[in-house]
């Protein structure tokens, strides 16, 4: 199958596999070509493709190729390029082009969202040790906000805990506003200010985005 794509035997990019499939195509379809063996090359040429248009297919495919052949039920069934104009086919292949474009960016936009929660729990967790630090210093014995998350020593516990908190980002911002209002700290600056005059002359803001 590959071969008749010009390919070889191994899990291919699909824009490639399109891309040759385009290629080859405008010289077989019987739009294109005249010779009588151009609806059979097409044909050929299409099955290929149709087997190894995505990643998915085309490992079933090599996985399948030293067993028995399957075989194919529905041979009367009319093809997606049975008597096709090209500007039909094209139009598939630009579909098809796009349903993919759709499926990376959903890949890319889901990657970057995992970014975010990685770091917004790295900035909580340093927000919290702060604040435990800080409170046991002022002899506040417990708060909400890291009790049962911020053990003494970090540890492994403290991650797994972190991941357990229902709204991060709503604890975040209340721990950013404790360490402000009682410490004049600054999770950001990294400091604790003298006094609320210092803070709030010295700090750009309340939020990451602000330093
Ligand atoms: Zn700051």
């Amino acid at each position: 199958m590959f071969a008749r794509l010009g390919l070889p035997k191994e899990v291919t990019d699909p824009a490639r596999i399109r891309q040759e499939y385009k290629r080859i195509a405008l010289e077989v379809h019987p739009d294109k070509c005249a010779l009588a063996e151009a609806t059979k090359a097409f044909q050929l040429l299409s099955e290929a493709f149709d087997v190894l248009y995505d990643r998915e297919s085309q490992k079933d495919y090599l996985n399948g190729l030293g067993a028995a052949p399957v075989v194919r039920k529905n041979k009367k069934r009319k093809q997606w390029w049975d008597q096709r104009s090209w500007a039909e086919i094209e139009r598939e292949l630009r579909k098809k082009e796009e349903e993919e474009i759709k499926l990376r960016k959903a890949f890319i936009q889901n990657r970057s969202t995992q970014f975010q929660d990685r770091k917004l729990l790295n900035v909580l967790q340093k927000a919290l040790s702060v604040c435990r630090i800080l409170d046991e210093r002022n002899q506040v014995a417990d708060n909400m906000l890291w009790k049962g998350i911020i053990s003494d020593s970090s540890s492994i516990e403290e991650k797994s805990a972190l991941v357990g908190i229902e709204d991060p980002k709503q604890r975040l911002e209340d721990c950013i506003g404790y360490l402000r209002q009682n410490y004049f700290h600054c999770v950001f600056c990294g400091t604790s200010y003298n006094d609320e005059k210092d803070l709030n002359k010295n700090c750009p803001g309340a939020f990451e985005a602000d330093h």
